[in-house]
């Protein structure tokens, strides 16, 4: 399998060279040249295979240039960091099933892609030699997740920068409690705003990023979507197998576009999934999209569901591209028409198009914490906030003549204060969490000041 951008400048690339470029040297999101696709009879046969299994069985349909033996481990080893025998268990409450991806090391289900990007890193760095100093800033979920990817990992080392005092305290314990000599926090006096414009300004200087091997990790990198394409066939086929149902819907909290984009290639592949609802909170440029053709940035605004709150997603231009009937040169010119004008034009016919495809829901703060509230009353199931913009847009959404299933995106306890604001209850931290706050800290605090962290870099990077 070869891979090209969306921009149509990079094609022909093996699929090592399209995880270690991560953004498209082009300006471009990378895609595969063909999406494999799966008769019934395939999806019956690998039906009762674990995740692990199931996961390899995927990933080697993308990936021609990892020796099978050795893509193998890389998964097994990826997915033994998670606490549930399943990985990413499918329970019914009420009249959904809920599927939790949130059993990884960070509570969250940037897990499932990261862990095994992390061992892809490191694989692939050693294979050819080489090393990779990855920056990246955070309001949480992703850096935590990125930095328990690649902890302890040869030929890495991670700085991650988070606005001092302004992520959730578990988070926070999360990232400044791994100790590993390659990972550094490093807490910039001011916003998360300050710390983004830091690291793209960082990025930006070709030079340095260069000298420094940097790197990235984030949602746009192929390896992390390919990775989410997994659980949309393990829960699909569950489900299948409990209620003998032709078809599935999912509902999915979006901010990135990344997880639904994973539900919409494994839709491509030739899973019976009968609809996909994209679930947003109050910043809900693709709900508004998928509802009515308007992609017009908004500022955005801070809600009880901060991972989701982002305004321009990443990941779209990869559904763009086969809207645009994998036209790269429009694609370049609506990217640019978006830089400058701040929206995207769409014909009423492709507007048509995605919405045999996507339904969409908005749920603002209110309806979210209602939705946890009576949930827990229901089923006795405490949702997190993500989810539960997930839950409810789906029940909102469902077209009701098949089973529905919502991703859950993070535990009820990493976002404990919204959970007590719905329920009047604090969740309980899983026992691996328990004394999180007693351990020894590694961070650095630093104003929000690009010389100051680029001293530091220049200090501690791997060379
Ligand atoms: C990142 C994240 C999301 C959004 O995922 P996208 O891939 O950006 O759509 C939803 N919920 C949680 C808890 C997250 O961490």
């Amino acid at each position: 399998m070869k891979y090209r951008s969306t921009r149509g400048q990079v094609r022909g690339i093996p699929f090592s060279e399209a995880v270690m470029m991560g953004l498209a040297d082009d300006g471009g999101l990378l895609l595969p040249e063909s999406i494999p696709t799966l008769s019934a009879d395939e999806l019956k046969q690998i039906a009762d295979l674990p995740y692990p299994q199931l996961a390899l069985n995927i990933l080697s349909r993308y990936i021609d240039d990892i020796p099978h033996a050795e893509l193998k481990e890389l998964v097994e080893r990826s997915y033994s960091t998670f606490e549930h025998p399943d990985v990413t268990p499918v329970i019914a409450k009420g009249d959904v099933y809920i599927l939790e991806l949130f059993h990884g090391p960070t509570l969250a289900f940037k897990d499932v892609a990261l862990q095994l990007l992390g061992n892809l890193f490191e694989y692939l760095l050693a294979k050819s030699n080489a090393h990779m100093n990855i920056i990246g800033a955070t309001s949480g979920d992703t850096g935590s997740a990125a930095i328990y990817g690649v902890r302890g990992k040869q030929g890495i080392n991670i700085f991650i920068l988070h606005p001092k005092g302004k992520v959730s305290p578990i988070q926070e314990l999360q990232m400044t409690t791994v100790t590993d000599d390659n990972v550094f926090n490093i807490a910039i006096e001011g916003t998360f705003d300050d710390a983004q414009a830091i690291v793209k300004e960082i990025f930006g200087d070709l030079d340095y990023k260069q000298k420094h091997a940097l790197g990235a990790v984030n949602s746009i990198n192929w390896a992390r979507v390919l990775a989410q394409v997994v659980y949309y066939f393990y829960a699909c086929l569950q489900v299948q197998k409990l209620t003998g149902a032709k078809e599935v819907e999912f509902s999915v909290p979006t901010g990135n576009f990344g997880d639904i984009f994973a539900g919409f290639i494994a839709m491509q592949m030739g899973l019976p999934i009968k609809k996909l609802i994209l679930a947003t909170n109050g910043n809900n440029i693709l709900s508004r999209f998928v509802t009515k053709g308007d992609y017009s940035a908004a500022e955005v605004h801070h809600s009880l569901s901060p991972s989701m709150d982002i305004q321009v997603a990443s990941n779209f231009e990869r559904y763009l591209f086969y809207l645009y009937g994998e036209d790269s040169a429009r694609i370049t010119a609506a990217m640019k028409t978006f830089q400058t004008d701040g929206m995207l034009p769409v014909s009423s016919e492709e507007l048509t198009q995605t919405q045999q495809i996507f339904s969409a829901a908005t749920i603002d703060d209110e309806e979210t914490l209602k939705t946890i509230g009576a949930f827990s009353k229901e089923t006795g199931y405490t949702l997190d906030p993500h989810t539960a913009i997930g839950v409810a847009a789906g029940k909102q959404m469902r077209t009701g003549s098949c089973p529905l299933i919502c991703l859950a995106t993070a535990h009820p306890a990493k976002f404990g204060a919204a959970v007590k604001q719905a329920t009047g209850d604090n969740p309980t931290l899983p026992p691996a969490f328990e004394g999180i706050d007693r351990l020894e800290r590694k961070l650095e605090t630093m104003p929000a000041d690009i010389e100051a962290v680029k001293q530091y870099l220049d200090r501690h990077v791997l060379t």
